[in-house]
């Protein structure tokens, strides 16, 4: 039985990596020096990993971008519009064209659009998507990964390379230039694997990790085919394989995955346990299985008693041939809990971040090799004392609100036909009603108050007042504009999930708990590691300071459950539901204050929503029950005369639009510029009954859309959907734009409004 790490995360505990990253970016520090924080990075890492008793290093879960774009550069994919002549002449890339791909330069300084980024299956790690032509040749053209199987040798640690596998990487490419089936370049790109797997060989490695979570998908026959087909070709190197899943249960490909000559399979059985038996009992004789019994995604605690009983027969029955791991790569988790200082310890005790996570598997090790031993009996008792920390927690008072919900509390009082037609006589707004999502520009001003106020340098009250300068403009602005719709700008907050959890009852917040997003990018989501309640009114100040300056409707605005949930760290002990059930609640007394205090139109964000899908779509139905139901838990409390508008900036609604239009919002805004209003077609599909905002401006580029461009994508928007339906709205919030291109470019969009008024009315 050994102690196993998947990969563990690179950014370094004070995320040393994002600064030297950004420093050498902004050409302040070399190459050299870059290399040199990275080195000791990893040197690090492996040290950590090697003191928890983890004898084969991962190597290759290290990036100076994203470890797909490492792996397309060592395989040779790299469009050619980022290669400057020389790398083209030799064959061979460097670091800056890595960087050049992910970041969107040119060699010359013509025009070279970045490569494509996108999420990670269901996580919130974006790759860089590899590009591939029909003609792609792949051969070696990068040394970085073998270079680092020499540096941990060097180091006296044998090295266990970690790249993502071959039917992965052709599943997360795409295909350029012209229409072809991606699986047609797999024989080449195998020749390349096995490649790369004999020069590891010749390094002395006895083990490589390939990860192919695709596993976890419902993949066609095709797909199916490709798995058995790679691991046939690459079993004839000299290398023991391990074939990593994760993010999911691979029980649907059992048949496919047992049989494939590999030498060792990892399961994800934090996401399935269930399927242990299954591949147990089809282990062949000489493979080891590797289980991922640790969350490699979350920040808590593991319950290893409970682990160590569920796993103990398993463990006997095939001694010496197990691996205990994390559920996957520990990416996905902040990097050590030491160093946070300012925790409240029953919270502090809750938690494990990587370095600790490996520190629970030493443990399970110690658990299941000597039950009987002192040391086992402490770590079952710290497990028991940390279980009834967490249940003596329970704020009965929750628990009792979401036990007495009724299905009246998830329903507005009356359809939407009638509600409209009670709003319309209430506010009378014009055809086409103008508004915007939220947020207006966070300048530096603003941000430089924020922080002198969280550092004490400046009072409460100067704060306060400074910022309701900010929003008094902001109003001034909106109503110079003409604008219908108003909104207060949220110069008040930093993040959109933050700002509630900061006033949420459940909430916590680390001062490192920073995990990597992208490239040199990290978030720190909020912990909800208790039951969700609303002691106090979250925005109704600023909501109401608002709209005591104008007359027009000023909306309120909140975050909803289903994106507070999905961006954050959340407890485990209850299901997810539930926990969207609470904030929901948590939501809806916000909204419900909010109608009291004056505010009629109030819009609930959710631009987290399609992202808790599930991977495999037969559980898709399931989660949009529940997400909906949330959603629906926090906007129903109001009268009929209060206008719900929910936000979501992203588009492929094709699927989801049934649930999309249970939400019952009366009005949605939703992205539709760049996509030129295609993503329309599923709304006017499927007759979508509500109020809509399709996105006319697109938010994500400095450009200013001419008013012409706008009325065109009004025109045909209203060519789909019935134009007393629709609303004229900027894509997103405007808070990453300056004024300077806000101002112009809602001019021309308040102008197209008038136009198309003037021709549809
Ligand atoms: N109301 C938010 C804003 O305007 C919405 C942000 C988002 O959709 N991500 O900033
Ligand atoms: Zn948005």
């Amino acid at each position: 039985m050994e102690v196993a790490s998947l990969g563990f995360p690179r950014i370094g505990r004070q995320r040393e990596l994002k600064f030297a990253q950004e420093r050498y970016w902004r050409g302040e520090s070399t190459q050299a020096e870059l290399i040199e924080v990275a080195k000791e990075l990893r040197s690090t890492h492996w040290k950590w990993q090697a003191e928890a008793g983890v004898n084969l290093l991962p190597v290759g879960d290290f990036a100076y971008y994203d470890q797909v774009l490492t792996l397309s550069a060592t395989l040779n994919c790299i469009p050619e519009r980022h290669r400057d002549e020389r790398e083209t002449l030799s064959g061979t890339i460097g670091l800056d064209t890595l960087f050049r791909v992910a970041r969107g330069r040119a060699p010359t300084g013509k025009d070279s659009s970045a490569a494509e980024m996108t999420k990670y299956f269901n996580t919130n790690y974006h790759y860089i998507v590899p590009e591939l032509t029909e003609n792609q040749e792949f051969n070696i053209a990068y040394e970085q990964i073998f270079n680092e199987v020499s540096e941990a040798q060097t180091l006296g640690y044998q090295a266990k390379p970690v790249l993502l596998g071959p039917v992965t990487y052709l599943y997360l490419a795409k295909g350029v230039g012209s229409d072809f089936n991606k699986l047609s370049l797999l024989p080449q790109l195998l020749i390349a694997y096995k490649q790369i797997l004999q020069r590891f060989s010749d390094q002395g490695v006895e083990w490589v990790q390939l990860d192919e979570p695709v596993l976890a998908l419902e993949l066609d026959s095709e797909w199916q085919e490709a798995i058995s087909f790679s691991y046939k070709a690459l079993q004839t190197v000299e290398v023991k394989v391990l074939l990593a899943s994760y993010y999911g249960t691979i029980a649907h490909h059992q048949s496919l995955v047992s049989a494939l000559p590999v030498a060792g399979i990892h399961l994800d059985l934090v996401t399935a346990p269930e399927q242990l038996p299954l591949f147990a009992a089809n282990l062949k004789a000489d493979q080891i299985l590797s289980l991922g019994l640790i969350n490699g995604r979350n920040v808590w605690a593991a319950d290893i008693d409970l682990i160590g009983e569920r796993i103990a027969a398993t463990v006997n029955d095939l001694r010496g041939r197990i691996w205990l791991a994390p559920s996957c790569s520990l990416l996905h988790t902040p990097v050590d809990l030491d160093v946070e200082t300012k925790l409240a310890p029953d919270l502090k005790q809750q938690l494990a971040f990587a370095k600790q996570k490996l520190t629970e598997l030493a443990q399970l090790q110690t658990l299941l090799s000597s039950p009987n031993d002192i040391k086992s009996e402490v770590i079952v008792a710290n497990c028991i004392a940390r279980r009834s920390t967490r249940d003596a927690a329970t704020d009965q008072q929750v628990v009792g609100r979401v036990a007495a919900l009724t299905h009246h509390d998830y329903a507005r009082e009356t359809d939407f036909v009638n509600r409209q037609q009670i709003q319309q006589a209430k506010y009378q707004l014009p055809l086409l009603p103008i508004t915007t999502i939220g947020s207006f520009p966070q300048t530096p001003a603003i941000r430089g108050l924020r922080n002198r106020w969280r550092k004490n340098e400046i009072t409460e009250d100067f704060y306060n007042e400074q910022l309701q300068q900010v929003t008094k403009d902001t109003i001034e602005r909106q109503l110079k504009l003409g604008i219908d719709v108003l909104v207060h700008g949220e110069a008040e907050r930093n993040d959109m999930v933050e700002y509630f959890g900061e006033q949420l009852q459940g909430f916590g917040f680390t001062e490192f708990g920073w995990v990597q997003s992208y490239g040199s990018r990290c978030v720190k989501p909020p912990l909800i590691y208790g039951d969700v309640s609303r002691p106090n009114g979250m925005t109704l100040d600023w909501a109401t300071f608002a709209q005591g300056l104008t007359d027009k409707p000023v909306k309120g605005m909140l975050t909803g459950p289903v994106t507070i949930l999905h961006w954050s760290f959340a407890r485990e002990d209850i299901s997810r539901e539930q926990i969207a059930t609470q904030i929901g609640l948590a939501i809806r007394d916000e909204v419900v204050d909010l109608q009291n205090a004056g505010i009629g139109i109030i819009q609930i964000d959710e631009p987290a929503f399609r992202e808790g899908l599930p991977l495999k779509k037969s559980d898709w139905a399931e989660y949009l029950n529940w997400a909906v139901d949330a959603f629906k838990l926090s906007a129903a409390g109001v009268e009929n005369e209060t206008q719900i508008h929910t936000h979501m900036c992203y588009s492929e609604f094709n699927e989801t639009i049934a649930a999309i239009a249970a939400m019952d919002a009366d009005v949605i805004t939703i992205e539709t510029s760049r996509s030129r209003m295609e993503l329309l077609t599923a709304f006017e599909d499927f007759e979508y009954p509500n109020e809509i905002g399709p996105g006319v401006y697109d938010i994500h580029t400095p450009n200013t859309p001419t008013v012409d461009e706008m009325v065109v994508l009004v025109e045909k928007a209203a060519r789909k959907i019935p134009v007393r339906q629709l609303w004229v709205n900027p894509d997103c919030g405007l808070k990453t734009r300056t004024w300077d291109e806000v101002e112009p470019a809602l001019k021309n969009l308040v102008q197209a409004a008038k136009v198309l008024r003037r021709r549809l009315g």
